[in-house]
């Protein structure tokens, strides 16, 4: 930890307050404010504070020219100390606790670091909400009747109060019984005829702790099961850090060698965190984490700031053993820590999109390394990040290529679009539906995937072509029924369609390109009389409903399942006989290099959704280009053909997992602004990298989508051997830059996200 001293003095020339006695005392806290001022400030903690100012904890401390309070967090205290110029004193202290550990605090310091963030953005990232402002889940008062008999006969609602509080009763209880409205309640409590007995605490989701029937039966594992566990194990019992990759197919039973593993972990008195991509539509592993564990914390996005409050209560206390959430609960602050799962490690949704833009991944090999811990990840298509790091023998990886229970992975067949023959007027080839047809004659249940939301992909005039834009951004209005209304994905901007062409006038503009909506219209009619459902994010808006489409599939109550990537993830349903990929180009040709990495991944998970039952099962991918390696390997359930493909690409080219990568983004209401701006960094940089031939700067050039709510964006990437090397380049060609008031840039260490 430094600070800059010389800058901060700046700062502080007005009158500062020197206090004799604390500069003889010499106790200097450094804290890191959540927000403005970026750099670490040192305060003077005066003979009254010194007990109470401790790392961890946050403090009041004055600032500028006013000397307003603020608050800090207080991340370091030195003692024995005399500074060099005068500095102000902390006023008080906020948490009678610390927030953060030793630890946190040290992983807060890296983490601002390694993706050149803001401290304080870290510090806030690492604590929810509810634990900064001290949510707490409400209590609720118990009444009881007291016995008291009042002067008039009590009114019919009165009378149902009195009812039903014979016995103590919670408030929210007895509102519910009886229907009667809260002012009756506190007129009899005003007239003594009931009382207040206590309180008890409301946990409003009262299944996110959930306490339920352990089974002793477990499955007996496979060959290859074993071998995984054992991989763990190890590590787990002699106390060191190990990063284990489980490289398994789809239905290799890899959940089953988690929850084994968490097994072994609760045994030895130690806590587990278990990473999904996304709570919501991994609702079938939650579930088994939470039958086979007595008390899980399932930390999901629509908890309340209170509910993660004492979620976080109850799992610093160790009083929860197993934790599962998404990307931010590697943070849960667990003081027995002893193994780390990410399950799916290869998905996008584990790098967070704001500042900090942290990996979980990198976290949690942090994390395990610094606590001495085994560190899983487990996927069918692990990224080639991690494939890298086990080639070179940093991890170790353990192959699962055989479903549990030696069912097949299903046959493939591809279908070329380019092919007259394999056109149809639909988005649904003659062969795909053969395929449906089949596996509902079959009393199968078929799975479409379609990764283009709405009804039509674009509007577009028949007479000059002309393309409908979102007013506000560089993208094309997708159509969306009922209503037709033109819809921006980048904004969420809804228009009319316009009548006529607003570049040439001429009234004939036709939708064009298959979306969810359509697919599921088409199923529709070509599939008479089957029951369809579609899961998209227009369909899955409100909260459970995730829950409630997949129950509902589980439970063959739906026939067909039309959906976007949201269908592809870790689901496990027997009777799925049939799962067809409308088109497996489609993210092919976006300008990332992660475009085929995306792709393969994408269609290997969903085409392992078919034949997980004894009947088995077929998958249909329509592609224009079978010949992609992407395409390729997908089919041929060889994920490890196309890393063999792809590596020596991604090697010549010096990308990722071979070289880094910084992005910088430049956004503004004006776009010659951003366009200097990105200009001038390109600039910098270049001069601070000459001489240097590994590193390259790419670019500036206008993002691939180059306005978003009427903000331009230009980008610029640098390319190098490694993040340190491109991370100090960046530090050094920006200090001292004064950023125009007109533009915003971020830097992103490791983008996962191009556009
Ligand atoms: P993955 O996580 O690799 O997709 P799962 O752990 O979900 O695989 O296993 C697929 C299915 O096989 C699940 O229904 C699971 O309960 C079952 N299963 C897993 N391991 C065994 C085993 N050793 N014996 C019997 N069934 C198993
Ligand atoms: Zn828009």
């Amino acid at each position: 930890m430094t600070s800059d001293s010389s800058a901060q003095r700046k700062l502080f020339t007005d009158h500062p307050i020197w206090e004799e006695d604390d500069v003889r005392n010499g106790v200097i806290a450094t804290v890191v404010l959540p927000e403005g001022v970026d750099m670490p400030l040192d305060y003077i903690v005066p003979n009254e504070l010194v007990v109470e100012v401790e790392p961890g904890r946050r403090v009041h401390v004055p600032l500028g020219k006013s000397n307003r309070p603020r608050l800090a967090y207080c991340v370091a205290v030195r003692h024995g100390e005399i500074p060099q110029h005068p500095l102000k004193s902390v006023v008080g202290v906020e948490d009678e606790k610390p927030l953060l550990s030793e630890r946190m605090l040290e992983l807060t310091g890296w983490m601002a670091d390694r993706w050149m963030a803001r401290r304080g953005d870290v510090l806030e990232a690492v604590l929810p909400a509810g634990v900064r402002l001290r949510r707490r889940v409400k209590r609720v008062p118990v009444l009881v009747v007291t016995g008291e008999q009042g002067n008039r006969r009590p009114t019919v609602n009165q009378k149902k109060i009195l009812d039903a509080a014979i016995q103590p009763i919670p408030l929210d209880e007895l509102l519910k019984e009886t229907g009667v409205s809260r002012s009756v309640v506190n007129r009899l409590l005003r007239t003594g005829l009931i009382m207040e007995s206590g309180s008890i605490e409301r946990q409003p989701e009262s299944d996110s702790i959930k306490h339920s029937f352990c089974s002793d039966v477990l499955p007996v594992l496979s060959v290859d099961q074993e071998k995984a566990l054992q991989a763990i194990l190890y590590p787990l019992q002699h106390g060191t850090h190990e990063t284990i990759v489980l490289f398994g197919v789809t239905g290799s039973g890899k959940t089953e060698v988690y929850l084994q593993a968490v097994t072994e972990t609760i045994a030895r008195g130690q806590q587990a965190i278990v990473l999904v991509p996304e709570i919501s539509l991994t609702p079938q592993t939650c579930d088994r984490f939470r039958s086979r564990f007595g008390k899980v914390a399932v930390l999901h996005s629509h908890l309340t700031p209170a509910e993660r409050h004492d979620h976080w209560r109850e799992i610093a206390a160790g009083r929860v053993s197993v934790i599962v959430g998404a990307r931010s609960a590697i943070f849960a602050p667990a003081p027995r820590l002893g193994l780390i799962v990410i399950d799916e490690e290869h998905e996008n949704t584990f790098k967070q999109a704001t500042s900090p833009r942290y990996h979980a991944r990198d976290v949690a090999e942090w994390i395990a390394q610094k606590e001495g811990v085994p560190l899983v990840l487990g996927s069918a298509t692990p990224s080639l990040e991690t494939f890298a790091r086990c080639m070179s023998g940093d991890w170790k990886m353990c192959r699962m290529p055989e479903r549990v229970g030696g069912s097949e992975l299903p046959a493939v067949v591809t279908v070329d679009l380019r092919d007259r023959k394999s056109r149809s007027k639909g988005a649904i080839s003659p062969r795909l539906a053969a395929g449906i047809q089949w596996a509902l004659n079959s009393g199968g249940q078929v799975m479409l995937l379609l990764n283009r939301r709405g009804f039509a992909t674009h509007l577009q005039c028949k007479s000059c072509g002309h393309a409908m834009h979102c007013s506000q951004c560089d993208l094309g209005l997708t159509l969306h029924q009922p209503g037709s209304r033109g819809i921006c994905h980048g904004c969420g901007l809804v228009t009319g369609v316009p009548e006529s062409c607003p570049s040439c006038g001429v009234r004939d503009i036709v939708h064009r390109g298959t979306g969810t909506q359509r697919l599921e219209d088409q199923v529709r009619s070509q599939f008479r009389g089957i029951r369809v459902a579609r899961m998209d994010t227009d369909t899955m808006r409100t909260r459970g409903s995730h829950e409630k489409t997949l129950t509902a599939f589980r439970k063959h109550e739906i026939d067909l399942l039309v959906g976007t990537q949201m269908i592809a993830k870790g689901l496990d349903f027997p009777n799925v006989m049939l799962v067809g990929v409308i088109n497996a180009d489609a993210a092919l040709h976006l300008a990332d290099f992660r475009a085929s990495e995306r792709t393969c991944q994408l269609v290997t998970q969903v085409a392992g959704r078919s034949g997980r039952g004894p009947r088995g099962g077929r998958v249909v991918v329509q592609t224009s280009t079978p010949e992609h390696p992407a395409i390729r390997s997908a089919s041929t359930h060889d994920y490890e053909a196309f890393v063999r493909s792809e590596l020596p690409i991604r090697k010549a080219l010096l990308y990722p997992p071979f070289g880094s990568v910084i992005r910088i983004v430049v956004r503004s209401a004006v776009d010659e602004a951003a366009a200097n701006w990105a200009k001038h960094l390109v600039e910098r940089l270049s001069k601070s990298a000459q001489g240097d031939e590994a590193i390259r700067i790419l670019g500036p050039a206008p993002a691939p989508i180059s306005r978003i709510r009427d903000r331009y964006r230009w980008h610029l990437q640098i390319h190098g051997p490694s993040s340190e090397l491109l991370r100090d380049l960046v530090g050094r060609s920006m200090a001292g830059l004064k950023t125009p008031q007109e533009v915003v840039w971020i830097v992103d260490v490791d983008p996962v996200e191009m556009l």
